[in-house]
């Protein structure tokens, strides 16, 4: 089944996803494993330079994971999340390949459902005891979820919700950079959100704290996963009421007003960013 909402995030599935811990009985021929070591993708490597997933099971290479997992069904297949936490030798055409060098590389709904894999996978890894008493969690049968054998703690997958915005004035987008970027590039501004907060809170203290700036008009736009390792992203557009830029000097080294005919080198597509930004260009045609 199609979703009828277009496709925006690379970590949208084309196809159906049903969550599910129940597997089918025949899991050798309807299954695809994605699994990872040290947060890179098992994937195979053409004559061509195409990628593809390992997605046989990984009896098949020779090996058993430290962990694995039925997370769902993708159009009948059984899909499992799998980490091998020591190295093994790979016949010479497979690799290790992180998450984030894959983006474009491989089929759109694998690279989805590696997503979502990979976000099992440190949620198990960062979860294995329990946070309010020290005993090892259990997995449960019924959910993806682990319990706590001795005092019944529940741990869910981790999610961590961060708004990210577009902060127009006129013909002018906000854009800043964090030390850690690639030089030159720039991009819209995002925070976790604070317990507490509306989405909408958090959008206006983020830009005001970054960047001594105050906003209004601040309008839902679109979500993306960002497994990174575990956040949704909320894209909001907003548009300037007051302040002149005044950076934090801490997690934003600089920031700057861009027309749309200045814009200064931008994040990969694969972030939302980028798409509030195409947004905002778009705009103005
Ligand atoms: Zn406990």
């Amino acid at each position: 089944m199609a979703y009828s909402k277009p496709r925006l995030s690379p970590f949208s599935l084309s196809r159906q996803f049903v969550l599910g811990i129940s597997p089918n009985k025949v899991v050798r021929e309807t299954s695809l494993w994605f699994v990872f070591h040290n947060d890179g993708l098992l994937v195979q490597q053409g004559d061509g330079g195409e990628i593809t997933p390992a997605i046989a099971p990984p009896s098949e290479f020779g090996f058993s994971p430290e962990f694995s997992r039925h997370i769902g069904n993708y159009c009948g297949a059984e899909i499992y999340a799998a980490e091998l936490s020591k190295s093994i030798t790979l016949p010479k055409t497979f690799h290790f390949i992180r998450l984030r060098k894959l983006f474009g590389k491989m089929d759109r709904d694998f690279f989805a459902l590696a997503g979502r894999a990979i976000q099992i996978i440190h949620w198990n890894r960062d979860h294995r005891f329990c946070g309010r008493c020290g005993t090892e969690m259990k997995n449960r049968r019924t959910e993806i979820a682990k319990i706590c054998p001795a005092c019944k703690f529940n741990s869910f997958p981790r999610l961590s919700p961060a708004v990210i915005m577009s902060v127009v004035r006129g013909k002018e987008i906000l854009l800043a950079r964090s030390p850690r970027f690639p030089a030159g590039m720039y991009s819209t501004l995002a925070g976790f959100v604070e317990p507490g907060e509306t989405l909408e809170e958090t959008v206006a203290r983020e830009v005001r704290e970054e960047v001594n700036v105050e906003v209004c008009k601040i309008k839902y736009i679109d979500s993306q996963p960002w497994p990174f390792p575990h956040s949704l992203m909320i894209g909001f557009s907003a548009q300037y009421a007051s302040g002149d830029i005044r950076t934090d000097n801490n997690e934003i080294e600089d920031a700057q007003w861009f027309s749309r005919d200045n814009l200064p080198l931008l994040p990969t597509r694969m972030s939302i960013a980028r798409h509030l930004i195409e947004l905002f260009i778009k705009s103005g045609r």
